[in-house]
């Protein structure tokens, strides 16, 4: 079962992106207009795969592991 949002691309602001929600676990978030990919799996909370073009992917990616660890430790 797939369920798909609409929603605004966090890299270009278009309103053509979309989220879908694979089989409940992996939330894949892609825009056409900007080639911006992010998968996620929503039950580890982890990043399996992020492209965007112009931004630095592997900054972003390490802020949210930052923000894993530390909830982790409280
Ligand atoms: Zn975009």
């Amino acid at each position: 079962m797939q369920a798909i949002t609409k929603i605004i691309c966090p890299n270009c602001g278009s309103p053509r992106a979309e989220r879908l929600l694979l089989d409940g676990q992996l939330s894949r978030t892609q825009c056409r207009d900007c080639d911006y990919l992010f998968v996620k799996c929503q039950r580890t909370n982890r990043v399996v795969e992020a492209y965007a073009p112009g931004i630095d992917v592997g900054r972003s990616r390490q802020a949210i592991l930052v923000r894993n660890s530390a909830s982790f430790q409280s």
